[in-house]
């Protein structure tokens, strides 16, 4: 047997090598998950140290809206990877590549026109993909989310939505992708610098322009009206310096009342965004008797709301909680989280582009996944960056992972050096229940997963409700 391995030419070992891995990772996964639906499955009571903070309605709530979940990332799973696997075993990527080429023809364009026949490519691999992807995530809003009380979207605003994202991806996708193909091909020696170069210029633009001219396509932004709460927000940003220019609130609850938080922007000009489900006031789901004046605007969650009445009652945060969200927010803002995050990822970035020049040349590469006779660009950077960088991307997310609990933790301890302490600890307790967050974690499962730390170990660094 290992003989036998040891005789296979160099482009088998590297498939199967890519096959296994991808294989050990999906088990790796599937045995995590198997752990954490267990403890799911099994912790039917409200443990002791939580008696406090969580009473057994949403307990039970959140333990099967959790149990659903994982039921589903379980078959999602097993058909993302059976589907991968058979992609590679019957040659899909090669074939793809074919009828690519053969729709370049017919436009009269030979194979010299390598960056036309990639983005044709490009649109059927994100098409197929889309496609495939739509009955999952179907279920996943309309069967899951629905049953638990977080769907609000209709199966218009659904689709409408689906087909607006494929089509802004497609149009940020295609211009840019063509440019670093041509980048690599002119850039000589030293390509990968510019390649490097032009991914790092893209992203600052695209989220310079995101706020501003691409998430207005899919929500609705409003200025958070002047008063009280305004007002707060504004002198707590001053008071730590954070250049504040704008708050606003976006209507999250039109797609999901999972509610959140979050700031952008360079330098000078930072904004801060709120869901309307974060806050106790603004929560269309809480408001009452409006219900008539607002149906003359399209407004999906209107018509839904009238017809289920009782979906998920939100609580939503009073404004002292919100200020200590914003105090953890600005927290990471504060303590350099969000600088430090573009500088990992932008010297991941480099050298991910170095080791690519590295390794481009090798045909076996090629081979290995069925091209014999071309080695167009596109393959190249889909075989490495996805493929063979694959153990690499693993262990890099793992790290990531664990500085993102760190910095959680720095960020609570930030808004607690704010003085907001006791009311952080009660808008975590809060926003644990209108998620339906399960409090309870298997450790292997939690430190592989989770991007905040579970919210009990939150809440004994926050030191108790009482204390300041
Ligand atoms: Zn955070």
């Amino acid at each position: 047997m290992l003989q036998a391995i040891y005789e296979l030419p160099v482009e088998d070992k590297i498939f199967y090598a890519v096959l296994a891995f991808s294989w050990t990772v999906y088990l790796w996964e599937a045995y995590l998950a198997f752990r954490q639906r267990k403890i799911y499955r099994s912790t039917k009571h409200v443990p002791m140290e939580l008696g406090k903070i969580m009473d057994t309605e949403t307990f039970e709530k959140s333990r099967l809206y959790q149990l659903d979940k994982s039921n589903f990332s379980f078959w999602s799973g097993l058909y993302s990877e059976t589907e991968g696997t058979l992609i590679l075993v019957l040659g899909g990527i090669p074939f793809l590549w074919r009828v690519s080429g053969a729709i370049t023809a017919r436009f009269g364009l030979g194979p010299e026109y390598e960056i036309s026949q990639s983005l044709i490519f490009l649109m059927l691999a994100t098409l197929f993909s889309a496609l495939t992807g739509l009955p999952w995530s179907l279920y996943s809003t309309f069967v899951i989310e629905e049953k638990h009380g977080f769907n609000q979207q209709t199966l218009g605003f659904f689709m409408k939505d689906a087909l607006k994202k494929f089509v802004v991806t497609q149009c940020i996708l295609l211009p840019v992708t063509s440019l670093l193909l041509y980048i690599i091909k002119i850039g000589g020696d030293y390509f990968f610098i510019y390649a490097w170069l032009f991914t790092l210029a893209v992203s600052l633009v695209l989220v310079t322009i995101y706020a501003d001219y691409i998430a207005p396509l899919f929500d609705k932004f409003t200025p958070l009206p002047e008063g009280e709460l305004k007002a707060e927000i504004e002198s707590m940003a001053k008071s730590i310096n954070f250049p504040l220019t704008k708050v606003y609130v976006v209507e999250g609850s039109k797609r999901s009342s999972h509610s959140n938080a979050y700031f952008y922007g360079f330098f000078k000009n930072k904004r801060i965004v709120l869901f309307d489900t974060l806050l106790e006031d603004y929560s269309p789901l809480n408001k009452t008797g409006d219900a008539e004046a607002e149906q003359g605007e399209e407004n999906d969650v209107v018509g839904e709301n009238k017809a289920k009445p009782k979906t998920n009652k939100k609580q939503g945060c009073n404004n002292s909680e919100v200020l200590a969200v914003l105090g953890h927010e600005l927290g990471h803002w504060k303590l350099g989280h969000t600088v430090k995050n573009i500088v990992i990822s932008q010297m991941n970035s480099f050298l991910c582009f170095f080791l690519f020049a590295v390794l481009i040349g090798r045909k076996e590469l090629f081979l290995a996944f069925g091209f014999y006779d071309s080695q167009p660009t596109l393959i190249g950077l889909m075989i490495i960056f996805q493929f063979i960088f694959s153990p690499y991307n693993e262990l890099l997310s793992f790290c990531l992972t664990v500085l993102s609990r760190r910095f959680e933790f720095q960020a609570d301890a930030f808004a607690r050096g704010m003085g907001r302490a006791s009311e952080l600890y009660s808008a975590l307790i809060k926003l644990n229940k209108d998620n339906l967050g399960f409090p309870v974690a298997d450790w292997l499962f939690s430190m592989w997963h989770y991007s905040h730390p579970p919210l009990l170990e939150r809440l004994r660094a926050l030191g108790g409700p009482k204390q300041d």
